[in-house]
């Protein structure tokens, strides 16, 4: 037998080690369509527990908005279920090109090409446009996707400490002598909630002469006046080379993703690009959506707008009952822990009160900054909020939280 004991044992000490660390990750199963509320059953075996959901990507709420659904039925209905195809063989359908044209035209760039998904597209990016003689700068915290694409491609490898512009322009410098220059970042930063500083960013590009390359997966949709990403929100549409970003968060939530940015990239994209020459292509039916919820969108930022009051009300509410929070602007809303145990016991009391959410600790966030990251959504009513921060504010009161320094916090529950 190939699969030995030995080997197995080997596996199975593994993933003993990775539950006595505490790390252990459990799936969490929904039996209800993604949500502001959901129907949970956690742990396995457990009674199913109606929640309200603070915990998802559906930051505009349109994961199961009736409108998508049917544009999704629809779609499926006239342009049948599967490609059964990479996009260049026989995977293009008209409808795949009128949402390239439509992420081109919301994103304000020059041409777009879809992915699988965006780690695809952040997998196949780098390789596709850069070499040898090339430099790529990623700020400290990106996305893992990103590391692991940077992997994919031989361009030569740096980095900048966290939104640190001296320490970028210093890396600028001393990467003169490089054919070309790629400062990279996410536009919004999942376990912070914050938002590189593009504005910055752009004029250090310039200065440098550096191209400049965001992930907006968490910003696409939301940030920004009309909810074109971080480069709206700083000013800089136009000014950013490649942008990649996912269909699998607030537009829509299902999957895809895509790099959109200067025509002679997306082309060396379609020409070269691992992911879109190897893997097959988004299904018609999410196109579809897709193309609805760029339509949506578009046509009115009631849905980004409501999201921001959301926000606001939900940043102000933990502030003022006395949580410390990661201050921001995005709907990413970190409530500070610091202490792990904590963190997995706060979000197990909550659950209890009807409120989902999850507790971040290392290595997912540094060591002493676990955390409980909430995420605001458009399809949030204030009732919710009101009841989800009284429940917070319960909780918070059993572990005597309330109005204390991150110091004091640590000195009663340690790191
Ligand atoms: C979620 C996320 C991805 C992955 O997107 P998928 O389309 O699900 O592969 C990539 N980058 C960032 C910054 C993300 O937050």
């Amino acid at each position: 037998m190939a699969f030995s004991n030995e080997l197995r044992t080997t596996f199975q000490q593994e993933l003993s080690n990775i539950q006595q660390a505490g790390i252990f990750k459990e799936e969490r199963i929904i039996h209800a369509p993604q949500s502001s509320e959901i129907d949970v059953v956690f742990p396995a075996g457990s009674e199913k527990k109606h929640v309200l959901n603070l915990c998802a990507n559906n930051y505009l709420g349109l994961s199961s908005h009736p409108e998508v659904v049917k544009a999704a039925h629809e779609g499926l209905d006239s342009r049948g279920y599967g490609m059964s195809s990479v996009r260049f063989i026989c995977g293009t359908q008209d409808i795949h090109k009128e949402l390239e044209r439509k992420l081109t035209k919301f994103l304000g760039t020059e041409d777009t090409i879809l992915f699988p998904s965006c780690m695809d597209a952040n997998a196949g990016v780098f390789e596709a446009i850069l070499t040898e003689q090339d430099i790529m700068i990623a700020d400290r915290l990106v996305h893992a996707s990103i590391v692991d694409g940077m992997r994919l491609c031989k361009a030569q490898q740096d980095t900048f400490k966290h939104s640190d512009m001296d320490h970028l322009e210093k890396k600028l410098q001393l990467h003169q002598d490089k054919r070309s220059r790629m400062i990279i970042t996410d536009g919004a930063f999942s376990m912070d909630g914050d938002l590189a500083r593009m504005d910055k960013i752009v004029e250090l590009a310039e200065k440098y002469n550096s191209m400049v390359f965001i992930d907006d997966s968490h910003a696409s949709g939301f940030i920004g006046k009309t909810g074109r990403g971080t480069h709206e929100h700083f000013g800089v549409v136009g000014k950013i080379d490649v942008i990649t970003t996912t269909l699998g968060k607030a537009l829509g939530g299902a999957s895809g993703g895509c790099v959109s940015g200067r025509k002679e990239i997306v082309e060396l994209c379609r020409q070269k690009a691992r992911p879109y020459l190897f893997s097959n292509t988004i299904p018609p039916v999410v196109v579809a959506a897709a193309n609805k919820v760029l339509d949506i969108i578009t046509s009115t930022t009631e849905r980004r707008d409501k999201l921001e009051k959301n926000t606001q009300f939900w940043r102000k509410g933990l502030t003022e009952a006395g949580f410390i929070i990661k201050e921001g602007e995005t709907p990413i809303v970190p409530v500070m822990l610091f202490n792990a145990k904590l963190s997995q016991d706060f979000s197990k009391d909550l659950y209890y009160e009807g409120i989902y959410v999850v507790g971040f600790f290392f290595p997912v966030v540094p060591k002493g900054q676990a955390r409980i990251r909430t995420q605001l959504s458009a399809a949030h009513e204030m009732h919710q909020l009101q009841k989800a921060l009284k429940a917070f504010i319960k909780i918070g009161k059993k572990y005597d939280i309330l109005h204390k320094t991150k110091e004091e916090i640590i000195e009663k529950y340690g790191l």
